[in-house]
């Protein structure tokens, strides 16, 4: 199909549209490419408004089982120091955040089964019973009981991107494991009521635009409430550390196509494009995202979180994040979400 025809049909109806429309999207050259940001951006501002939503990320340890090729958390990576944050730090790094205006708490960590299920939902009932915030977890794969008990522990959302869409890819890239398990993972998730965020990296070795049509496609089929999707930054202390990663391009041009094709869709602007382009979160912004994830990790455990070199914001208190996040909203004529950000399919 041409790029033309791709358009129309997937504006007119995205839930029809195929891998072959979005890959003739996906392929668009320069010029093209500048009016799929602008579409993006429009209907960003029709259907989800000129709020950002502020999700406040803290990353409570960097001990992990897996051995995802591409991160720095993983296990045989011997150089990281680890760290465990005590379920005290992690409910006051919450109350920081809140205490700064963030409705939205993330806790994330490498997949660490040291935390048990009760652990994480007294810490969870704690957050909820005591600031007015909404919590997604992001802790890799649980079994169904855990996920169960945090969310009756009052957890709203669950974040799992299921990085690539292509399996033969995914289980080179996460070995021992399978995209059908983690797709498996995401179906519990929403048959326990969870909002779900998803999403895939850009520029994965391998990867080609028919596979990044297919995570796009995917995560239409899939449903989910919000999508991260950004560049792969190679990380010199893993397997893939000589890759080339993703480039700023590529991971806009995704995110738009992702935009036209799912309105709804909570999108943010990554801290990975942030990291590989001084501009990278505002250019995402102009181009479909609604969402950003400030780092609230007290500073002295941040630098251990190193899924790759360099995160964007690492240094800022969460004071300073969401103050540098305002001055950037404002300048850009939007302005900051001030409830909880829910996923408007899930209100609905
Ligand atoms: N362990 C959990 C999991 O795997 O879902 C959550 C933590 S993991 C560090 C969070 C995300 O980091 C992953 O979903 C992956 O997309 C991203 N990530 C890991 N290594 C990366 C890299 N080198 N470049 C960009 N993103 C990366
Ligand atoms: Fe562990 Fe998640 Fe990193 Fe994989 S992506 S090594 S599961 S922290």
């Amino acid at each position: 199909m041409s790029y033309e025809n791709a358009l129309k049909k997937i504006i007119k109806d995205g839930k029809s549209a195929t891998v072959g429309d979005v890959t003739a999207l996906l392929g668009a050259d320069a010029k093209k490419r500048s009016l799929l940001y602008e579409l993006a951006d429009s209907v960003r501002s029709d259907f989800m408004g000129d709020e950002v939503h502020v999700r406040g990320i803290i990353e409570f340890s960097s001990f992990c089982s897996e051995n995802c090729l591409y991160c720095g958390l993983r296990a045989g990576n011997r150089v990281l120091q680890r760290y465990r944050m005590e379920p005290g730090e992690i409910i006051a790094a919450a109350r920081d955040a809140a205490g700064v205006g963030i409705k939205t708490i993330v806790l994330q960590s490498g997949q660490d089964v040291y935390y048990t299920a009760d652990v994480l939902a007294r810490i969870v009932s704690e957050i909820k019973s005591s600031l007015d915030v909404a919590v997604t977890l992001s802790l890799g794969l649980r079994p169904r009981g855990d996920l169960e008990v945090f969310r009756k522990a009052g957890a709203d959302r669950y974040l799992l991107k299921h990085e690539t869409a292509d399996p033969v890819l995914f289980a080179w890239l996460r070995p021992g494991t399978t995209l059908k398990e983690r797709l498996n993972c995401i179906y519990t998730l929403k048959e326990l009521g969870y909002q779900v965020g998803s999403g895939n990296m850009v520029g994965l070795p391998g990867q080609t635009i028919v596979t990044l049509a297919r995570d796009i496609v995917l995560l239409r089929d899939l449903k989910v409430e919000m999508a991260g999707i950004g560049p792969f930054v190679p990380n010199p202390d893993t397997p893939l550390g000589n890759s080339v990663g993703g480039d700023v391009e590529a991971t806009l041009t995704v995110l738009a196509v992702a935009r036209l094709l799912l309105p709804r869709l909570h999108l943010p602007a990554t801290t990975s494009l942030g990291t590989i382009h001084k501009q990278g979160r505002r250019m995402a912004l102009k181009c479909g995202a609604n969402v950003i994830m400030p780092n609230v990790t007290p500073l002295q455990y941040r630098r251990n979180y190193a899924i790759y070199p360099g995160k964007a914001g690492r240094e800022l208190e969460p004071g300073a994040n969401v103050r540098e996040i305002q001055y950037l909203l404002e300048d850009m004529g939007r302005r900051m979400g001030e409830g909880y950000g829910h996923s408007p399919d899930y209100m609905a």
